[in-house]
């Protein structure tokens, strides 16, 4: 076993190494706005529920249901990820982190809502979130984000339909919502309330794309859906299983490859190199998040920057082998 274990640990390093670095960036600005929908604790499991809207939204769209959380599959460490582009090696950000310590612009690792403000000084940005913590220690204070926190998954959806009809045109908007998490937690992702819960969110879905489709703000949107991480059969996170660690990443607008699952090595991370690239801001170079191959028609999947983060890039191998080889299911 140990012996097959050092194989395969040099084998995919061997190959992860030797690829090509990455260099693509872009200036033009192939969509108008780009919409975040975090399900938090969803892992996977869309796949396992009737979800009518999901389905119609992402019809014509990628859906990728393994893609690969961050490690610590926990929520600070992936949400934090996903808005910055970076591992959690790099940006160091944890629940308790992100409750207590207001986060600036002038951080190391920011968001990609403090890069989309710098491109765009005048645009309108938001995040509606039910985990607050997102709001305070993620997403930068001093870069004009409407922020709110309106209360459960239902005020939420309430209150970003109430700010789409009221006219608001975000060129950046995230939202998070939280009851498939607190579901996973009390009773497991193997429950039937669990995936029946993922079938409420796919309402809440429903609403919120209708809300922006009645509004003209998906004429030329990327939207995508993406989970921070799963459950356990019997509830909980932050382990190594396939059920905490697969996680679903769905993108839809023109120009997506239709039908497509993305390729092999998609990262919730690469949320943030889809964002940036959809409004054709530059990415940093520092960035361990990059375009997976059959996104975009016409655009070439980018290997990811590893030797930004060797140690992202050894502990992901690891962790993956780990995940194979002792728990799977
Ligand atoms: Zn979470």
């Amino acid at each position: 076993m140990k012996k097959l274990i050092c194989c395969l640990l040099a084998l995919i390093l061997a190959v992860g190494f030797t690829m090509p670095a990455f260099a693509a960036q872009t200036t033009a600005r192939p969509y108008e706005r780009v919409f975040i929908i975090g399900v938090d604790g969803a892992g996977r499991f869309f796949k396992d529920a009737n979800t009518p809207n999901f389905d119609r939204i992402f019809a014509d769209g990628a859906v990728d249901y393994t893609a690969r959380a961050e490690i610590i599959t926990t929520s600070a460490q992936n949400w934090g990820a996903i808005l910055t582009g970076v591992s959690y090696s790099m940006h160091g950000l944890d629940n308790g982190i992100l409750g207590s310590v207001e986060r600036s612009s002038e951080t190391q690792f920011p968001t990609i809502f403090t890069y989309a403000r710098r491109a765009f000084p005048n645009a309108e940005l938001a995040s509606i979130v039910n985990w607050d913590p997102i709001n305070y220690g993620l997403i930068e204070n001093d870069i004009n984000v409407n922020k709110q926190h309106p209360g459960d998954d239902e005020a939420v959806t309430q209150a970003i339909c109430d700010y789409f009809d009221a006219g608001n045109q975000p060129t950046l908007f995230f939202t998070q919502l939280d009851s498939v998490d607190h579901v996973g937690h009390e009773l497991g992702s193997t429950s039937p309330e669990y995936i029946a819960q993922i079938e409420t969110i796919d309402g809440y879905l429903g609403r919120i794309y209708e809300a922006a489709q009645r509004n003209g703000l998906l004429d030329n949107a990327l939207f995508i859906v993406v989970a921070d991480h799963g459950h356990t059969r019997s509830g909980g996170h932050g382990g190594l299983t396939m059920r905490e660690t697969n996680v679903t990443l769905a993108v839809s607008g023109k120009g997506v490859v239709k039908g497509s699952s993305l390729d092999r090595i998609a990262r919730n991370r690469d949320v943030a190199a889809i964002a940036l690239y959809a409004l054709g801001i530059d990415r940093p170079d520092y960035m361990t998040s990059r375009l997976p191959a059959n996104l975009f028609d016409g655009v070439e999947g980018e290997a990811r920057p590893i030797q930004n983060d060797w140690k992202d890039g050894i502990l992901a191998r690891l962790s993956w082998i780990l995940t194979l080889i002792t728990k799977p299911f």
